[in-house]
């Protein structure tokens, strides 16, 4: 049965492509699966989740793991942006960026000169971190009704890597046009899911807690149309998608996606054969009865302790790179940082989508005694 309508058009008529499983610990109150699900309307590709708008709000105030920057490259990611900025902004531009995460994009705007720029997040810490930084900065949920002095304030509204997070992403977009002025920008970063079919990382990197929509170019840009919203330019770093839109007064047209569904199944049936090669180096580790240290605590070890045999191993503990879940508790466990592991004994298990060779090194300069086996 269909627990979320089409977050692009409404529509209620899908066709399921694969289910997605994760054993989520119990206090991020999200549940353990859903559908991955395509709109039969507009083609959208989606999570059906049956998570509501409160235990997203639960989440993202209490398990927000954004705010360590320590890994993060954030040059690159600004130099993306900035010849877009330079094209349709000046450095008087009034503009504010809603879910600023890490901060990394609001304070690199301030140092670059952009000085009327205002960042939000639901979550205090990231907002007291900005405030810090010289960002003018405050609380507040994309969600939020804007204040009548806010409305039509801006010249340009930012949200990246954000939207893909959204539940009723209609209602986000809904706000960010009311704050614009007419002929004001609004300027969205997103994955592209069409162009997933090749691609060779492991499943939780796309399917995940957080990534519930699943965009492209035409799905934006039907959903944009609903809020007058004109797209006008577009970037792309890898499969990474930057678009900008205009407010305008113009009625546009909206545009079936006919690729992201054929792509997300094809990237998934790829996957089929990694996955059972993890299960089968998992069933190795448990046959031999190996006490395990887990070096990850992120979506790739909720799936692999729902998808293989990782949870009936003996693991001894959870460690991880990021400070803010350090000392925090998962599973009824303490997590760690790397150091713990100097004077442990056991096989270290690096569970990371995107940095694990990076992490091997690092252990191996640490030069714990531990054998070490990337998952
Ligand atoms: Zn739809």
């Amino acid at each position: 049965m269909l627990q979320r309508a089409c977050p692009v058009c409404n529509g209620t008529k899908q066709t399921v492509i694969q289910n997605i499983k994760m054993n989520v610990p119990e206090d991020y109150h999200l549940p353990v699966q859903y559908d991955v699900v395509a709109c039969a309307d507009c083609g959208m590709v989606y999570a059906d989740t049956a998570a509501s708008m409160e235990d997203y709000d639960w989440y993202y105030t209490h398990c927000n793991f954004y705010g360590d920057d320590s890994k993060d490259d954030n040059s690159e990611r600004y130099d993306w942006m900035e010849e877009l900025l330079e094209k349709y902004l000046t450095k008087d531009s009034v503009m504010l960026e809603l879910g600023a995460g890490n901060g990394r994009y609001a304070i690199a705007l301030k140092r670059n000169g952009y000085a009327r720029i205002t960042a939000t997040d639901p979550s205090g810490e990231i907002v007291e971190r900005l405030q810090k930084a010289g960002v003018n900065a405050y609380v507040t949920n994309i969600y939020a009704d804007p204040a009548s002095d806010e409305q039509g304030k801006y010249d340009a509204v930012f949200l990246f890597e954000v939207a893909e997070h959204l539940l009723l992403p209609q209602r986000g977009i809904a706000n960010i046009a009311a704050l614009l002025r007419m002929g004001g920008y609004f300027m969205l970063s997103v994955p592209d899911y069409s162009l997933i079919a090749e691609d060779t990382c492991n499943i939780p990197n796309y399917f995940n807690l957080e990534h519930i929509n699943y965009f492209s170019e035409d799905s934006l840009d039907t959903l944009m149309a609903q809020y007058q919203l004109k797209r006008v330019d577009q970037k792309r770093l890898g499969a990474d998608l930057i678009q900008v839109y205009k407010k305008t007064t113009e009625e546009l047209m909206r545009k079936r996606d006919e690729k992201t569904e054929a792509a997300v199944r094809q990237y998934l049936s790829r996957q089929q054969e990694r996955q059972a090669q993890i299960e089968a180096k998992v069933g190795q580790l448990q046959k031999q009865e190996k006490e395990l240290f887990i070096l990850g605590t992120g979506s790739y070890v909720m799936s692999l302790l729902a998808t293989t045999a990782l949870g009936d191993c003996k693991i001894l503990g959870f460690v991880d790179n990021n400070r803010i879940k350090q000392g925090r508790e998962m599973y009824g466990r303490l997590i760690y940082a790397p150091e713990y592991l100097l004077d442990k004994h056991g096989t270290v298990v690096i569970c990371s989508m995107l940095y694990s060779t990076q992490i091997k090194k690092q252990l191996e300069d640490m030069h714990t005694e531990n054998e070490i086996v990337i998952l």
